[in-house]
């Protein structure tokens, strides 16, 4: 008979590294199997993973599943983070997103330790981080976020704001404009799949619609959509970067 071991801290420890282990390769498989249906190369995409709420310690697991892209949605929390493993841009060998709203009087924190903001929706946080980004002599990867639910959502420029805003980043020379990011409607029953399919190609087509030739700041390269819910019709639908939480580290307390 086996002897349950004794729920040690590096017991504990092991066990989780092996379900962040086991979750990966489970989400790869099932990216690649999109890819297959969709006729892409699944080296095209990239695995944000969303470490909101878990500790260091998950985010060692997710290194030594291979995962190299983590998201964080409050500031402060990356900070900590990005302190205890830095980031490319402090040095280190791993990426920390942004997936968060931002508020200004924060926007110091992404300057400083954020690889990448992938929730850009106004100019007035535009303002803040370009000039941050400035005193810390870099620049910043941007996602600018559409809200593609039809809904009237907190976060997120309308869909006609997209491109008139991807216009006026022509100004932010600390902002390196990289694409969009969105998030669909959450989904409760089968039928709710072929709405956020819809949103989803509402996200491409702005995507694939805007002229950056005369824009210095933008270079429309990503297409960040996709969640643990949906991110295979996300990759079905030119996803380029999956954000990707509960499906690696399993279920959250809170968001
Ligand atoms: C939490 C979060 C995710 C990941 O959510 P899961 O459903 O756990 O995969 C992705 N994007 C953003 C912006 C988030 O806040």
């Amino acid at each position: 008979m086996n002897k349950i071991p004794e729920a040690t801290p590096e017991v504990v420890e092991q066990t989780r590294a092996e379900a962040v282990a086991d979750r990966v390769a489970d989400v790869r498989e099932r990216i690649e199997q999109a890819c297959q249906r969709a006729g892409r190369d699944s080296s095209d995409l990239t695995i944000v993973a969303v470490s909101k709420t878990f500790p260091m310690s998950a985010i060692e697991s997710g290194t030594q599943a291979g995962l190299t892209h983590f998201g964080e949605n409050r500031a402060r929390q990356l900070r900590d983070k990005a302190k205890a493993r830095p980031g490319a841009n402090e040095g280190g060998d791993v990426r920390w997103h942004m997936v968060g709203h931002l508020q200004t009087n924060k926007a110091k924190f992404v300057a400083r330790h954020a690889d990448w903001f992938d929730a850009l929706d106004n100019e007035r946080v535009a303002d803040e981080l370009n000039k941050r980004a400035g005193y810390n002599d870099r620049a910043i990867p941007c996602l600018v976020q559409v809200n593609i639910t039809g809904q009237d959502q907190k976060y997120g420029l309308s869909p006609e704001e997209v491109h008139p805003f991807l216009d006026r980043m022509a100004e932010y020379e600390r902002l390196d404009v990289r694409g969009l990011m969105a998030m669909a409607s959450f989904i409760e029953d089968p039928d709710d799949r072929d709405v956020v399919r819809e949103q989803f190609q509402t996200a491409r087509a702005l995507f694939d619609t805007y002229d950056a030739s005369s824009n210095p700041q933008v270079d429309m390269a990503e297409l960040s959509i996709g969640m643990s819910g949906d991110f295979e019709i996300a990759v079905e639908e030119g996803s380029t970067m999956v954000r990707i939480g509960s499906a690696i580290f399993g279920p959250r307390d809170y968001d």
